[in-house]
């Protein structure tokens, strides 16, 4: 029976593999051309890391695991605070959003999507660096020292789950349509790519606009260099209104990871991390 639930999730899976594959294709051919002409430190190109085989499997396992938590996340909200229990209704009840939000012009979803998402990822953020036993579930995401637009994925699954997969679940129960993801989807995923390629683009006055390749990469160095520093993942303004914003005139981030040197360097070992050392 097609219906059985391993044939459904192995469908997702395909599925989700299937549309990963071109982009990550086209995200490979611009990369490796900017990163070429405007690299901000010198060194091997991307596909000569070290830590290249890792990052691959993150890069898949990221989206199958986010898209998969999502959905079922979405089917328990809307059974636990909406009653919502039949699959039809389900479908038809998350189609184009609910309530007030869902009124608004689609645009000024995905605006407020964007805004509101990033301001709670710049406080997730922060507690994560926060000391209070989050540290280790971030670590992974910091222990890249070739840092590349491939090293974007590498995030522990309970990070994730406190990070960008709980926001989304946060924003679509609230009434936000789905329909943002068709530019809000392909924006973030370009994006995130973009601030960790090893390019030397500040931006120039438009540095507190939108986060760069070297305002994120600040974030990635050591802690007296700028590691607690340069917290949002979109909107730089954060940093400003908050006290931590941090791009030195004239001087490029060197070396990243150096804080995380006894993490295992395989997915593997790095999904284990937290919890062996608790
Ligand atoms: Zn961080
Ligand atoms: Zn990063």
């Amino acid at each position: 029976m097609m219906s059985s639930l391993p044939m459904q999730v192995a469908l997702m899976l395909g599925e989700t593999i299937e549309k990963v594959i071109p982009v990550t294709v086209m995200l490979a051919l611009v990369f490796t051309v900017l990163e070429h002409f405007w690299a901000c430190n010198s060194g091997l190109p991307w596909w000569r890391k070290r830590e290249i085989v890792t990052d691959i499997c993150y890069w898949f396992f990221v989206p199958v695991f986010a898209r998969t938590m999502r959905i079922g996340l979405l089917i328990v909200t809307a059974s636990v605070i909406f009653k919502i229990h039949d699959a039809d209704e389900l479908i038809a009840f998350y189609d184009n959003g609910h309530g007030p939000l869902s009124q608004l012009p689609l645009w000024l979803q995905g605006v407020l999507f964007l805004v509101l998402s990033d301001v709670m990822l710049y406080w997730l953020h922060r507690l994560f660096h926060g000391g209070s036993g989050f540290w280790k579930y971030h670590a992974i995401h910091h222990s890249s020292e070739e840092l590349s637009w491939l090293s974007a994925a590498r995030f522990h699954p309970v990070n994730l789950m406190l990070g960008t997969i709980g926001v989304d679940v946060l924003l679509l129960t609230a009434g936000i349509s789905p329909n943002v993801m068709i530019w809000v989807g392909p924006f973030t995923t370009f994006h995130s790519a973009f601030v960790h390629a090893n390019l030397n683009w500040t931006f120039g006055p438009f540095r507190y606009v939108l986060a760069t390749p070297v305002f994120h990469r600040w974030h990635h160095t050591s802690l007296e260099q700028g590691g607690n520093t340069n917290f949002a993942g979109t909107f730089p303004i954060w940093d400003v209104l908050f006290g931590t914003f941090r791009m030195p005139k004239g001087e490029l981030p060197q070396e990243y990871g150096k804080d995380e040197a006894e993490m295992p360097a395989e997915i593997g070992g790095q999904l284990a991390y937290p919890f062996r050392r608790s």
